[in-house]
């Protein structure tokens, strides 16, 4: 991804505070992220960890999509939240978090649920999107927009003591729904412990900031596999196919008629 040079990049671009990256992405790749939008869907665990990093990063437009709002139950591990913010909508209240963090980056919080027009113009609108989302009805929403514009979407999915990343990308990868299990109705286990979502959502920032600047190799047809019992990390191949979404495997159509606008 090649940077746009517009002057609101070269406005980040602050030498001190991004010291200690430069070395590694350069003024180009640090302008590549000034330059870049990236949609964080899903403010949870893996969206507050994602989301942080990417600010503190210096990417210079976030959007921000979360229909809930901060519960008690959601401290342990979405640190992106204190308890003076439970009752308060989560896009909102890390939309202000994040901007303590780089005042100059711009943030729209979306506090609304998705549905294919808003999956749409999240993937138009992005250059990158992170899916931090936790069901599969949603992330394949997400997943069928980000393939018609072709923007690369970084999934993250974590529950217990496992997670798992990957990187797709149309005329790259296969799609999510090549991995998505074959009942997406079902709801995962609900246990987490907040360092595993905070691995998945810090691979999740990397991966961005990876496929943003070209530095190091995103997880473009490979899986991450976490095991944060044993512990282990493994990563596994996978095809890269141009899949056409999956449609017959998993019947999206029959089963999410939603999704039939967006394809
Ligand atoms: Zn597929």
């Amino acid at each position: 991804m090649t940077s746009k040079l517009t002057p609101e990049a070269l406005e980040l671009l602050d030498f001190e505070r991004f010291s200690r990256q430069l070395g590694l992405l350069g003024v180009e790749g640090q302008l590549s992220l000034a330059s870049s939008t990236v949609a964080v869907v899903g403010l949870g665990g893996l969206g507050s960890v994602a989301a942080l990093y990417l600010a503190g990063a210096g990417v210079g437009r976030l959007i921000l999509v979360d229909k809930d709002v901060v519960e008690s139950n959601n401290l342990h591990r979405q640190i992106l939240y204190t308890e003076a913010d439970i009752g308060k909508p989560k896009a909102v209240v890390a939309a202000e978090r994040l901007k303590g963090i780089n005042g100059k980056i711009r943030i729209e919080a979306i506090p609304e649920p998705l549905d294919p027009q808003l999956a749409l113009e999240i993937a138009r609108n992005s250059d990158v999107i992170v899916d931090a989302l936790d069901n599969w009805r949603s992330r394949l929403l997400v997943d069928a927009a980000a393939w018609r514009e072709g923007k690369p979407l970084v999934h993250g999915a974590a529950e217990r003591l496992y997670g798992q990343a990957t990187t797709v990308k149309k005329g790259v990868t296969g799609c999510l729904a090549c991995i998505a299990p074959p009942n997406i109705e079902a709801s995962g286990c609900q246990a987490i412990l907040g360092p595993v979502v905070g691995i998945l959502g810090s691979i999740q920032a990397l991966e961005a900031i990876k496929v943003i600047t070209g530095v190091g190799e995103p997880l473009y047809n490979k899986l991450l596999i976490l095991d944060a019992a044993t512990p282990s990390i493994n990563i596994i191949s996978l095809k890269p196919i141009d899949c056409g979404l999956c449609i017959d495997k998993l019947k999206i159509e029959e089963r999410m008629p939603e999704i039939a606008s967006i394809l």
